[in-house]
């Protein structure tokens, strides 16, 4: 079941950055200035448990609408040809370019299936892009961003139903399963609004800048709803609508275990309180903030509430804190990365950030990690997907047989969410070695874009 995907759109828009990630080696060359000069090229692709053929256009000359004759049209039109389908990429960031509707229109008149994306709508950044991008006629844009990997399970869900398309014209007999799988074909469930503020704790070593951090996220709200800020320095938790970087207002409740702290009169050794404040705060919330210190990071204590919060199954994100007093910025945020790997390896591709609590830096990206950890925490795959993904992974890495008894994986289905929990029906359970376990849940995490995410996977036998 293989078909051709041409990745076409003007230079710059982020075509060779997706190539390497659909193509998982650093084949094509990514460059911040448009006009490095390549030519077309392929690669054997892989989306979960798609595996088709992906041809860049990329590298191609800054266009204007008169130049877009030779060259640049002839590569595109040659790609367009070779390709079953097109992924149009746009610039979410940019909005529609005259380029743009040149592009959509050698589109339009020559390819057999579009698929319209909008690049670089990270963290929704480029929602007013991806609204201006409906205007090319080319139906709905899917929101992408090719660097973070964000969409990348609905791109899967967008080729899926073609893929399956090709595969019956040409005649693949995909092997059966010996069960009977409910076979919904709805896409991944969006996350349900909510119907109370999103829970959110703040949990780190005493100094980490935690009160700082809240005290900052009050006084830039520009919708307080609760007390007004400093007064409430005493309370448990507490509620705002803490405004992102889209002006959109997210009713959140705050847990504070600082608060906690100068509430509790006793005075207990700092260490243990904040340990079993963390505890509580964390058993609260559905999404954990870890604050960390830049100049002291990753501490005993920040592992220990770290790995509490995901052995409670909470969505996490790290958050590094007094980044305004860090000079070598870079090499910090290197080190940091490495630590962080190595040291919480259970979070792995959790978002790290780095804040200034004190100046208020930061606390954009610290809201939208919080709603992407949340959104990935709810997000629910159908077990139609799962199964084709999971006869994919088993391919490309058959499960062991110890004492030569191969293990049979016979199917998979995800049963609960907050978070994501997927069981596998198989022959001797308790024979699954724990890394061929830790290879699916890595899987799931970067086939269905779940960075982070605390996943459970359980594996269970048949009666
Ligand atoms: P192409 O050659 O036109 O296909 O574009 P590239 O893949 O070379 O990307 C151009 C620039 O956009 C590079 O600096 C990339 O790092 C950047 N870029 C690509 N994808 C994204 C994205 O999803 N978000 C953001 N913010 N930048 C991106
Ligand atoms: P908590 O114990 O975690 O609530 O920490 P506090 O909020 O009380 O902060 C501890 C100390 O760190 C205070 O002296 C703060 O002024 C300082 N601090 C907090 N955040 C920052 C920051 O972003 N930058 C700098 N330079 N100092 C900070």
């Amino acid at each position: 079941m293989s078909f051709t995907l041409a990745l076409v759109g003007r230079p710059n828009v982020g075509k060779s950055t997706l190539f390497n990630r659909l193509v998982g080696k650093r084949l094509a060359l990514v460059d911040d200035q448009p006009g490095v000069t390549r030519d077309l090229r392929e690669g054997a692709a892989r989306l979960g448990d798609l595996r088709f053929t992906v041809i860049d256009t990329a590298g191609l000359e800054e266009v204007t609408d008169d130049s877009l004759q030779g060259r640049m049209r002839r590569l595109t039109e040659r790609a367009v040809d070779m390709a079953d389908v097109c992924l149009f990429m746009v610039d979410a960031r940019v909005g529609v370019t005259p380029s743009d509707l040149v592009f959509a229109d050698i589109l339009r008149k020559r390819a057999k299936t579009v698929i319209l994306a909008a690049n670089k709508a990270e963290g929704h950044a480029g929602e007013a892009g991806a609204l201006e991008a409906y205007s090319l006629g080319l139906g709905e844009p899917l929101r992408l961003s090719a660097e973070h990997g964000e969409g990348i399970s609905e791109l899967y869900s967008a080729l899926m139903p073609l893929a399956d398309g090709f595969a019956e014209r040409a005649q693949d007999d995909t092997p059966e399963t010996d069960v009977d799988i409910d076979e919904d074909d709805e896409d991944i469930v969006p996350v349900p609004t909510r119907a109370k503020p999103l829970q959110v704790a703040v949990v780190g070593r005493p100094n980490a800048g935690k009160s700082t951090l809240i005290n900052q996220i009050l006084k830039e709200d520009r919708l307080l709803t609760g007390p007004e800020a400093g007064i409430t320095r005493d309370a448990i938790s507490l509620t705002t609508d803490w405004v992102g970087p889209e002006g959109d207002a997210v009713p959140m409740r705050i847990f504070d275990t600082a608060g906690m702290r100068k509430k509790a009169k006793v005075q207990e050794k700092l260490e243990k309180l904040s340990v079993s404040d963390g505890l509580r705060a964390v058993k609260f919330a559905e999404v954990v903030v870890v604050l960390l210190d830049a100049e002291i990071p990753f501490e005993q204590q920040d592992l220990r509430i770290a790995d509490l919060a995901e052995r409670e199954g909470r969505a996490v994100v790290v958050a590094v804190n007094k980044w305004d007093i860090e000079e070598n910025r870079q090499e910090k945020l290197k080190e940091l990365k490495e630590s962080f790997e190595r040291l919480l390896p259970q979070l792995r591709g959790a978002p790290l950030i780095t804040v200034s609590a004190k100046t208020g830096r930061g606390l954009d990206r610290l809201h939208s990690a919080i709603m992407r950890a949340y959104e990935v925490w709810n997000r629910r795959v159908t077990t139609a997907q799962l199964n084709r993904w999971l006869s994919g992974m088993m391919e490309a890495h058959p499960p062991p047989a110890p004492q030569g008894k191969r293990i049979k994986l016979r199917y998979m289905t995800q049963a609960k969410t907050r978070p994501p929990g997927f069981v596998v029906m198989c022959s001797h359970p308790d024979k699954v070695p724990e890394s061929y376990s830790r290879y699916l849940v890595n899987g799931l995490r970067l086939d269905f874009d779940m960075p982070g995410a605390p996943i459970r996977l359980w594996m269970r036998g048949q009666n």
